[in-house]
């Protein structure tokens, strides 16, 4: 099985991939820090994410430390993540690793949960089950103050509504695979959901959806 789930960052899509990948013995593949790794190489090579040549260098020689840097899930590595997802050959570049890892699930799991942005439309448009995670901005935007206060920062509630509508733009209104659900997708808006809520209405649809696909 391969359930495909997209949306705009803070909608809630880490904590339902982690449960629904526990619930169904999936691998679970986060694929934003695929692209928060290449922005992040970037950053620290001094380097300017929006330059093409660069972050397609960064994206060819990406290590596994890299992908663990301990400031993968800053606001500063965010944005540069986005900025380097927007350059086509910067995507073309991660495709076949998740693709493969849709394909051969490590670990010898049942499947996979990749979650990302083009997941439904350009990663696994085969997908067996596509969900599509939104809220509300201002939703959106007081989790994130939230989960930033729980880290111990003091965050400023208007930068972090202006940081989340900047990155929702790019992600929205680039040429290359733009945040937009499938044509097939199931759209959940999680705006006055909690995380049982949310888990539960993605449980009754993937169990719908298997349902009608053995019928
Ligand atoms: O999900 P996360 O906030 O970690 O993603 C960081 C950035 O990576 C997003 O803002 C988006 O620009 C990019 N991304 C993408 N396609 C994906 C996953 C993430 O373009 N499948």
């Amino acid at each position: 099985m391969i359930i495909a789930l997209d949306g705009p960052s803070a909608a809630g899509k880490g904590t339902l991939a982690r449960r629904l990948a526990a619930h169904y013995g999936l691998a679970h593949l986060d694929t934003g820090s695929l692209y928060r790794a290449v922005g992040g190489r970037v950053l620290r090579e001094g380097g300017d994410p929006g330059d093409a040549a660069h972050a397609v260098a960064a994206a060819a020689a990406l290590t596994e430390e890299d992908r663990l840097a301990g400031d993968l899930r800053s606001e500063a590595v965010g944005q540069a993540a986005s900025k380097v997802a927007a350059i086509p050959q910067v995507r073309a570049k991660l495709l076949e690793f998740q693709r493969d890892f849709a394909r051969n699930p490590p670990g010898g799991a049942a499947g996979a949960i990749l979650d990302g942005r083009d997941i439904g439309t350009v990663i696994c448009p085969e997908a067996d089950v596509k969900l599509f995670l939104t809220a509300s901005l201002e939703a959106r935007a007081e989790r994130r103050f939230r989960e930033l206060q729980a880290a111990g920062a003091a965050p400023i509630k208007r930068a972090v509504l202006e940081e989340m509508t900047l990155r929702d733009r790019r992600d929205s209104e680039r040429q290359t695979a733009p945040l937009m659900p499938a044509h097939d997708a199931f759209v959940l808006d999680t705006s006055a959901l909690d995380a049982d809520q949310v888990f539960a209405a993605a449980v009754e649809h993937v169990s719908e959806r298997m349902r009608s696909r053995r019928a």
